[in-house]
């Protein structure tokens, strides 16, 4: 089974369920209660400047206990794990851990995951990249390749099957 095998799954039932309220739980009691709404996560954050994640007002939405709002939101599949938000935070919080705290009950409830996250997962299990290197533009405009600039090709994992079983036992970690 793969992870987007695994977001599939149907309602949560018995443990998955338990670890679904022990982490709203956590989230409205713990994480976001001392963020006073600064802004100083959003306004470094490198999801906000493409898509417009906020993460104070991930913040403030588990904090007055909107889980329902954030899990249907689908900007927090955009967050691009770069730990600024957690870096600048003078309260010393971390939306980030919030997000994945909240990526991670999606999962688990069965809620449709974001097609460009899931694309991602995909393309890490079968080849150990987020995905394959791109031609990119120099400043003169030209599009060049590795291979153009006499790079050699960039191999993935030698042992593939060993990267999956890893991942996989630590998806089934996270979710258990
Ligand atoms: S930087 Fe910290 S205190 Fe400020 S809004 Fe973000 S999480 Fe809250
Ligand atoms: S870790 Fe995510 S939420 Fe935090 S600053 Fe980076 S992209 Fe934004």
């Amino acid at each position: 089974m793969s992870i987007v095998d695994l977001t599939s799954m149907a309602e949560p039932e018995g443990e998955a369920q338990k670890k679904v309220n022990e982490i709203i739980k956590g989230l409205k009691e713990d994480i976001p209660n001392d963020c006073y709404q600064c802004g100083k996560c959003t306004s470094g954050c490198e999801a906000f400047i493409l898509t417009e994640l906020e993460p104070h007002k991930v913040m403030a939405l588990s904090k007055s206990g909107f889980i329902d709002e954030l899990l249907n939101s689908s900007e927090i599949w955009t967050c691009v794990t770069c730990l600024k938000c957690k870096e600048r935070c003078p309260q010393d919080l971390a939306p980030v851990d919030v997000i994945f705290a909240v990526k991670n009950i999606a999962v688990v409830s069965g809620k449709q995951i974001d097609s460009g996250y899931s694309n991602m997962l995909q393309a890490v299990l079968g080849t150990g990249f987020i995905q394959s290197p791109k031609e990119v533009v120099d400043r003169e405009n030209n599009a060049v390749t590795r291979e153009g600039l006499g790079l050699t090709p960039m191999k993935g994992p030698e042992e593939i099957a060993k990267l999956q079983q890893v991942l996989m036992k630590a998806a089934m970690e996270t979710l258990r």
